[in-house]
């Protein structure tokens, strides 16, 4: 080993800190969960902000914890290499001092002098072996405390989510629904959604610098697609349309999976919004940020199936985008990562679909002049239609 790696190895250690401390999380949790149980309708929605705030702290808590994992386990990998070095060294210098030690025999009484560096070199290089085996002792029981604090913070993370659907068991049927629209047309709301639409130049996403138009009229998909195809592999139903499981409208299908899936275009198709105003985690109950509002991170697409045109959304994403408004995308590209965004209770996609009725050219003029995500079918009332749509169960097409 040379001196150099010796020295990193000795004082690496040093470098980790001590064990992560234990702050106070779980008395934080029990707070918000007692809340969570006895709170009012009033509250109900502070107190989902709060689990949420708690939420994203774990997960940010969770990434540190695995950044330092990962550099322990490195570190343990290179000292336990070396420990293995250090033993064959060893070895070599006890067959060393063995041959020596047959060599004085023959000169008994007389001693060599080649006995007394191998002699010393050997202790020293014990003394070696010893102070790493101590190092890699150290960095396994820090690695162990890493293991207990993340697997905390895993069991936290399973009591908020389910503190945050007892939440939503409790007050979202009905009494607060997914997005909040109003049911006549209200020229401040749109104005107010469309300043956001890449139409007028408004994609947040981090990468696009400048903003970005390219959706019009003349928009176009430049082939059908024979089927519609599953858009996050791994999913499960959590909701399904028309009813949430405890009840209360459903207009939209609500796909659970792990933070950060990849959500992939169901058939070729436009994108016709794509927007990321919201944290890709920051759901709660009664949180209206995006559009629709309470939509988060939302993306509005038309896709087309067997030469006809449907309309698909899709909400509460994270801000992982990888489309813009105007692009034409293909089957089983990837759209954005799934998040929690919005009104939301917990990680998960909520799609609606729409059978588009007029041509793709009408149905691009009518989303940009009003920026509805309804398509004219309102979101009151499962089933409905419009001149340009009808809204369709996702189950039964995706
Ligand atoms: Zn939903």
């Amino acid at each position: 080993m040379r001196i150099s790696q010796f020295l990193v190895c000795f004082f690496l250690p040093f470098s980790f800190g001590s064990a992560p401390v234990q702050t106070d999380w779980w008395a934080r949790l029990h707070t918000l969960e007692t809340q969570a149980e006895t709170c009012d309708i009033h509250h109900a929605s502070s107190v989902s902000k709060d689990l949420s705030k708690l939420y994203q702290e774990i997960l940010s808590q969770k990434e540190t914890i695995q950044i330092q994992k990962d550099q322990i386990e490195d570190q343990l990998q290179e000292q336990k290499n070396d420990l293995l070095q250090q033993k064959k060294k060893i070895q070599r210098q006890k067959d060393q001092i063995s041959i020596e030690l047959l060599k004085n025999q023959r000169t008994y009484p007389v001693f060599s002098n080649d006995l007394q560096n191998p002699l010393q070199s050997l202790v020293t290089q014990c003394g070696q072996y010893q102070s790493l085996q101590e190092q890699v002792q150290k960095l396994e029981k820090q690695w162990e405390s890493f293991q207990t604090t993340s697997q905390d913070m895993d069991k936290i993370q399973k009591r908020v989510e389910s503190a945050q659907k007892d939440l939503w068991l409790r007050f979202g049927k009905g009494q607060t629904p997914e997005f909040k629209t109003g049911q006549t047309f209200d020229s401040h709301q749109i104005i107010q959604g469309t300043q956001d639409l890449p139409v007028f130049g408004g994609v947040h996403a981090n990468d696009w610098q400048v903003p970005y138009t390219c959706l019009s009229p003349q928009a176009s998909i430049a082939q059908t697609s024979p089927f519609f195809q599953n858009m996050i592999s791994g999913s499960t139903i959590s909701a399904g349309t028309w009813q949430y499981p405890q009840g209360g409208l459903h207009l939209g299908v609500d796909l659970a999976s792990n933070l950060y899936s990849e959500v992939s275009a169901p058939a070729n198709g436009i994108i016709l919004y794509a927007d990321t105003p919201c944290d890709s985690v920051g759901g709660y109950l009664g949180n209206w940020e995006g559009w629709p509002y309470g939509g988060g991170n939302t993306i509005c697409m038309i896709v087309s199936v067997q030469e006809q045109l449907y309309a698909i959304s899709l909400a509460h994403l994270s801000n992982e985008f990888y489309v813009q408004a105007g692009q034409q995308v293909h089957q089983g590209d990837v759209l954005a990562l799934s998040g929690n965004s919005g009104n939301s209770s917990g990680p998960h996609t909520h799609v609606e679909v729409f059978e588009i009725h007029v041509s793709l050219e009408e149905a691009v003029t009518y989303f940009m002049d009003q920026a509805d995500f309804a398509f004219g079918c309102g979101w009151d009332a499962p089933a409905t239609s419009s001149a340009i749509a009808t809204r369709l169960r996702p189950e039964t097409v995706l």
